[in-house]
């Protein structure tokens, strides 16, 4: 099929099946984010999803046998034009579709891809990360929860924590430690298991906006199947290094020029106001257009990158100068949108803020863990040191 004729097919399917709610802002508690615990406040978000899942446009580039559309690049490209034509919001989140999805499709044999692909590709299973400990975090390498062999299963105990929607999750990535006489790297393991067993329990840590984004994990014996290894016994930390610059190219993304978002130039001149049709304030203009041609500049070195690692289709360490450099771009827009809405961006509750401010004013706050999450920024500098740059340790 010519790419025209598939923009045209896109096109009215996209039209025929994206309901009208579905093409305005995604307010946070709507994500559609799936899994068997997850309730939907507007309806019409599971619709959405159920529709793309069926059309294999939840993950459009994998291959159909796993719930994909099997699209190439090119066809890819379209079918993100004609969705921010219409302003559709993602049909799908999350770890499954955007983590070990593409780990599963690299690492996975054929049987756990048929096992579990397509159930993340439909928003059917819902999947959290174990990776940190409460004393493994940048050195995520000296982790300590064990796993031993026991006929076809894997036992499991010790402690996960901020693991970002545990209390929700059916399934769960992890990172255990199966050999505790191997160098620290060399004894871990990747592995996958149900979250609704008796040896699981999650306790959600309780933040001050009184949200529980993530929680403590608590593994007693908890159960995990041997054929749910992912890679090599005791070689995890190759996958888990990979799943990582899934991540972090994830994270990265959220402050490129890419993003359809209302422009902070827009927002500025109008809580500022405007003089010959330029934002009024010249020094916060400065730095809007600053901000403006990063943006631009950061948008146009991922498409440069996606070009330039067509051939090996996964990512590499250049994806953590993408999580620095792209989570710092996205707190300065959100800093640059305090200068310019004052303490319209300060409200928390209760009269005299819209809801576009409320929303932004929890933005604003939640990129502080931009720059935590998937890894530090520090972190990211000493990866880019080491493995971009070839300084010596
Ligand atoms: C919003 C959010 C969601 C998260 N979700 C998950 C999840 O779902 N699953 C999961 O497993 N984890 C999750 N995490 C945890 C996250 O991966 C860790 O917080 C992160 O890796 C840092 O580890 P730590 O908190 O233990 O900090 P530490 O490792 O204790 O670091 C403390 C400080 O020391 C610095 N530092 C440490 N080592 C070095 C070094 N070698 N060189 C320079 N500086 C260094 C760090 O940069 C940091 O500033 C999440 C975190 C956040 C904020």
């Amino acid at each position: 099929m010519s790419l025209d004729t598939f923009r045209e097919e896109t096109r009215s399917w996209l039209e025929a099946s994206c309901p009208e709610s579905m093409r305005t802002p995604m307010p946070a508690d709507e994500t559609p984010g799936g899994g068997t615990k997850m309730t939907y406040k507007n309806p019409e978000t599971k619709v959405w999803m159920d529709r793309c899942a069926e059309k294999g446009f939840t993950v459009p580039t994998w291959p159909k046998e796993y719930g994909g559309a099997g699209l190439n690049p090119a066809e890819a490209n379209v079918l993100r034009q004609e969705m921010s034509r219409i302003n559709a919001r993602p049909p799908l989140t999350g770890m499954g579709i955007s983590m070990i999805g593409p780990a599963l499709l690299e690492f996975g044999t054929d049987e756990q891809k048929e096992e579990h692909l397509p159930k993340i590709a439909d928003g059917s299973i819902w999947w959290c990360q174990g990776y940190s400990e409460p004393n493994s975090g940048s050195d995520l390498a000296s982790l300590q929860t064990k796993a031993v062999l026991d006929g076809d299963e894997y036992v499991i105990n010790g402690q996960k924590i901020w693991t970002s929607g545990a209390n929700n999750a059916d399934w769960i990535f992890c990172l255990v430690r199966t050999d505790f006489e191997a160098a620290k790297h060399n004894g871990i393991t990747f592995i996958l298991f149900s979250m609704d067993q008796p040896g699981v329990s999650v306790k959600p840590i309780k933040l001050i906006s009184g949200l529980s984004p993530f929680c403590e994990t608590f593994f007693e014996d908890a159960r995990a199947l041997r054929k749910n290894v992912i890679g090599q016994v005791n070689d995890g930390w190759t996958v888990a290094k990979r799943l990582l610059q899934y991540e972090r190219t994830m994270i990265g993304g959220i402050g490129g020029g890419s993003q359809r978002r209302r422009s902070v130039a827009d927002i500025a001149k109008e809580y500022v106001g405007v003089d010959n049709g330029r934002l009024s304030d010249e020094s916060l203009r400065h730095d809007v257009t600053q901000h403006a041609m990063d943006d631009r500049a950061y948008s146009l070195t991922i498409k440069r990158n996606a070009e330039e690692s067509k051939s090996t289709k996964a990512p590499s360490f250049v994806s953590s100068m993408f999580k620095l450099y792209g989570t710092e771009q996205n707190k300065k827009r959100y800093e640059l949108m305090l200068s310019a809405m004052g303490g319209q961006m300060l409200g928390w509750e209760g009269g005299g803020f819209s809801d576009f401010e409320l929303t932004e004013t929890r933005a604003w706050l939640r990129t502080k863990a931009n720059s935590i999450e998937g890894g530090t920024s520090e972190v990211q500098l000493n990866i880019i040191a080491k493995r971009v740059l070839g300084l010596p340790d």
